[in-house]
């Protein structure tokens, strides 16, 4: 059985103060017989804080992005080494706005993806496509592009450590997110494509989340489509109440 991530994604938001009020608020309330993972993506500088407080409890947390290199003169980089260093779990590779505004590509986000690999962190892979791709229905290739270009070098070993985020990007921070049907259609594709790129058992094993204004309303029916194991939520991970909404209706 495929374990739900509920994870939320702080992007450059929230000073030192309230993201600590944030976790605490979230991890006070956290239901005590939680069925799914946790996990938070704050600002680099809030990850070693946040691990040394709340260390013990449900929440997990893990960085935003991650350099492609691994040590040396890379000015302003983090290195995987260093996010393992301070106890974080999870790196997310590949947002839809690190590959916008920054420029990454799909072979820039293989070499990150095997760097979190190699050194024990879970990469958290995100893939969508941008609207003019699903206005001419293009979508399926689009997103199995990135697979191919990214991740299908992996060994089965290799393939199994990572979660696949689905984020439209259509559907990201615009309050429109994706139908059930349109989630549950990609979803099943994903799964399926890793099927005949590898093996049945092995995509009936990685988990793959959905992201695109997924909020307290859309929550339930959203989770419950089939081959969603979860969510990657932006706005609505910034309040407390909103994100603890979106973790029960996960159950
Ligand atoms: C995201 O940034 O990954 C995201 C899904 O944002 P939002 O939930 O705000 O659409």
């Amino acid at each position: 059985m495929r374990r739900k991530i509920i994870a939320g994604n702080w992007k450059m938001n929230l000073g030192y103060e309230e993201a600590m009020e944030l976790v605490r608020a979230i991890d006070l309330q956290i239901p005590q017989s939680l069925e799914c993972e946790v996990v938070l993506f704050p600002s680099y500088l809030y990850l070693a804080p946040i691990i040394n407080d709340f260390g013990d409890s449900f929440i997990e947390v893990g960085a935003q992005n991650c350099s492609q290199y691994l040590r040396g003169a890379y000015t302003g980089e983090v290195s995987v080494l260093q996010l393992r260093d301070i106890g974080a779990k999870y790196v997310l590779i590949g947002h839809s706005e690190r590959r916008e505004y920054f420029k990454e590509n799909n072979a820039t986000l293989k070499k990150k993806t095997a760097l979190a690999i190699e050194h024990d962190l879970t990469p958290v892979f995100c893939c969508g496509e941008p609207l003019e791709i699903r206005n001419a229905g293009k979508q399926q290739q689009y997103v199995s592009q990135q697979l191919q270009e990214s991740l299908f070098d992996f060994s089965t070993t290799e393939f199994a450590k990572i979660v696949i985020a689905y984020e439209p990007i259509w559907a990201i921070g615009t309050g429109l997110n994706a139908s059930a049907a349109q989630v549950h259609e990609m979803h099943s594709f994903i799964r399926q494509t890793i099927a005949s790129e590898y093996s049945t058992p092995l995509a009936q094993q990685v988990r793959i989340l959905y992201g695109g204004s997924v909020k307290p309303e859309n929550a339930k029916e959203l989770f419950s489509c089939a081959d969603v194991d979860g969510g990657l939520i932006g706005g609505a991970s910034l309040k407390a109440n909103d994100f603890l909404s979106i973790i029960e209706s996960a159950k």
